[in-house]
C-alpha cells in the first residue's frame, strides 16, 4: 500500500484500495460530486479525490474545507478532468482535523512577505514545500559528496572563546545577571564570574577548529549553524545561517579550487536530478531560466583569473560601476556579476587577492603583497564560495599577526599547529542558504530557511 501522494500519483488505475493522508488544498462541489485536492508535501501536485455525494453523509462533506486534514481511501481511476491523468474514487473519508474559515492560506497567491508572517504555515504552500524539499536534497548531497570522497564530518563547537578573524559581529553568550553585572576593581565586566570564566560567543565560523582536525584526519568538513550579529537588512544576510566548511591537509590552493568546483557541480546536479518538478516550478514562478543557469554551471569548466587580472579587465569599465575599482579595493557584487555574466559567461574563480583585504591566516605569496585566497563567483549572484590556502609557516604567520596587531597568546593552539608537524592545507566556506537562493532563484534569504533570524526578528 502506497502512503505518500508522490507515489500514489504514479499508480495505474486498479482495484487495489489505497490510502492517502494529507491536507486539503481546495474543495469544489457540484450537484452530485465533491472534488478535493489532497497534498502531503511529498511533491507539488496533489491527489484529486472524488466523492460521490450519494455515498457520503452531507455533514461529512460539509466539514471538509481548505486546510483540514484528511485520510482518504479508495481506488485509483483514470481521471475525466484535464489537469491530471488519475484520481482517487474515494470510498471512505475521515476528516481528522477540521479547519475554520479564518485559515490564513486561502486559494489566492500570497506574497512572500505575508507568508513570512505566517512562517508556521508557509510550508503548506507550493513555494515553501518546493524550497524545503530542495533544501533537504542539498543537505543530503553535501553529506554524500564528502562521505563518498572520504572526508570526515566534524562538529566544531557553537560556543567559542576565539574570534575567527572577526568574520562578523558576534553574539555574546553569558549567564551573568544583566541587571547587576559583576565588575572588577577597574570597573570592567568581571568575566571570571561568568559561566566559562571568560567571555564567550556564538561561533562565526568553524574554520580554525576545522584546521586542527584536518591536520589529523586529512580531509574533513563541517556543516552546521553559524551566527553573526549582522546589523544589516539585506536579502543575503541572516543572523543564524548554516555553513559548510571543508578543510584539506596536504592540499594547496590548486586542489582547493578543484574540490570547490567538483562540490558545487555535485550538489547542483543532485537537485536537477531529484527535484525536477520543483525546479520547473521555480523556473515558472520564481526566476525564469533558473534551471538553465544550473545546467550551464554544471557543464562549463570554471574560468580562472587572478585578482590583478580581474582589475585589469574591470578598470576600463569603471564608468558603468557604482563603485569604480583600482588595484587594492574589494571587488563588489556588481564587479563579480560583470566578470561572470559579461566577461567569462560562466563561473569564475578569482585568486591571489591583496593581503590587506583578506584574513590573517591566508598564505602569503612570494610578492609579499597578495595571498593565496580564492573566491568562486557565480553568474547572477557573485561570490558563492570563499576559501584559501592557509599560512602553514610558523614564522610567516607570526609576522603577519604582528603586522595586524593580533596577539599570539589569543591564538596559541592555532600557532602550535604550525609547530607540530605543519603541512600545507586549504579549505573553503559555502553559506548553505546562499547556495539554496542560487539554486531556487528565491530573492530573499529569509525565505530559504524555516525560521529566519535577523535584526529585530526572532519570531516563532
Ligand atoms: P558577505 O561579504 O556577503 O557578508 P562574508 O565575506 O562575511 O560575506 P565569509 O566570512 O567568507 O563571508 O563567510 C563564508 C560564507 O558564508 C559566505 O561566502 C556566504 O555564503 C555566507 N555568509 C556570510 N555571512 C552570512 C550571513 N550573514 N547570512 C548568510 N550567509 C552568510
Ligand atoms: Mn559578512
Amino acid at each position: 500500500m502506497q502512503d505518500r501522494i508522490k507515489g500514489i500519483l504514479q499508480l495505474k488505475p486498479s482495484d487495489e484500495i489505497v490510502k492517502a493522508e494529507g491536507w486539503v488544498r481546495t474543495k469544489r462541489d457540484s450537484k452530485n460530486v465533491c472534488f478535493i485536492e489532497i497534498n502531503d508535501g511529498s511533491c507539488l501536485k496533489g491527489l484529486q479525490g472524488v466523492l460521490d455525494k450519494e455515498k457520503f453523509d452531507a455533514a461529512l462533506i460539509d466539514s471538509i474545507s481548505t486546510g483540514c486534514s484528511v485520510i482518504a481511501e479508495g481506488r485509483i481511476v483514470a481521471s475525466q478532468g484535464g489537469n491530471q491523468t488519475t484520481e482517487m474514487a474515494v470510498e471512505s473519508l475521515t476528516v481528522v482535523g477540521t479547519c475554520p474559515a479564518d485559515y490564513p492560506l486561502q486559494k489566492k497567491r500570497h506574497t512572500v512577505e505575508f507568508l513570512r508572517e505566517k512562517a508556521y504555515l508557509r510550508p503548506r504552500t507550493n513555494l515553501f514545500g518546493a524550497i524545503m524539499r530542495v533544501r533537504s536534497t542539498m543537505a543530503y548531497a553535501v553529506h554524500s559528496f564528502f562521505q563518498e570522497n572520504g572526508f570526515v564530518y566534524v562538529n566544531t563547537p557553537l560556543i567559542s572563546a576565539s574570534d575567527c578573524e572577526g568574520a562578523g559581529a558576534q553574539f555574546q553568550v553569558t549567564t551573568l545577571n544583566l541587571e547587576n553585572v559583576p565588575k572588577t576593581e577597574d570597573g570592567k565586566v568581571d568575566y571570571s564570574k561568568d559561566f566559562f570564566g571568560k567571555m564567550a560567543n556564538l561561533t562565526v565560523s568553524g574554520q580554525l577548529e576545522g584546521e586542527t582536525y584536518a591536520t589529523a584526519l586529512k580531509n574533513i568538513y563541517t556543516f552546521g549553524p553559524t551566527f553573526r550579529a549582522e546589523n544589516s537588512n539585506t536579502a543575503r544576510h541572516l543572523a543564524e545561517f548554516w555553513m559548510i566548511e571543508p578543510e584539506m591537509a596536504f592540499c594547496t590552493l590548486e586542489g582547493d579550487m578543484e574540490w570547490a568546483e567538483k562540490f558545487l557541480k555535485y550538489i547542483f546536479s543532485a537537485v536537477l536530478e531529484k527535484n525536477a518538478e520543483d525546479m520547473a516550478f521555480f523556473s515558472s514562478f520564481v526566476l525564469p531560466g533558473v534551471e538553465d543557469t544550473l545546467h550551464h554551471v554544471i557543464d562549463s569548466p570554471f574560468e580562472h583569473m587572478t585578482y590583478t587580472e580581474a582589475i585589469k579587465v574591470l578598470e576600463p569599465e569603471n564608468s558603468r560601476f557604482e563603485f569604480p575599482v583600482k588595484w587594492g579595493v574589494e571587488i563588489q557584487s556588481e564587479h563579480e556579476r560583470f566578470l561572470t555574466e559579461q566577461v567569462a559567461k560562466r563561473p569564475v574563480i578569482v585568486t591571489d587577492y591583496p593581503k590587506d583585504i583578506k584574513a590573517f591566516y591566508m598564505k602569503m605569496n612570494d610578492d609579499g603583497k597578495t595571498v593565496r585566497a580564492m573566491d568562486v563567483l557565480a553568474p547572477r549572484l557573485g561570490e558563492i564560495i570563499g576559501g584559501s590556502e592557509r599560512e602553514y609557516r610558523h614564522d610567516v604567520l607570526l609576522a603577519r599577526m604582528a603586522e595586524l596587531g593580533l596577539k599570539p597568546e589569543d591564538y596559541w593552539w592555532y600557532l602550535d599547529l604550525r609547530k607540530y608537524g605543519t603541512v600545507p592545507h586549504s579549505g573553503f566556506g559555502l553559506g548553505f542558504e546562499r547556495a539554496i537562493q542560487y539554486v531556487t532563484g528565491v530573492q530573499n534569504i529569509r525565505d530559504v530557511i524555516p525560521y529566519p533570524r535577523y535584526v529585530k526578528s526572532c519570531d516563532y
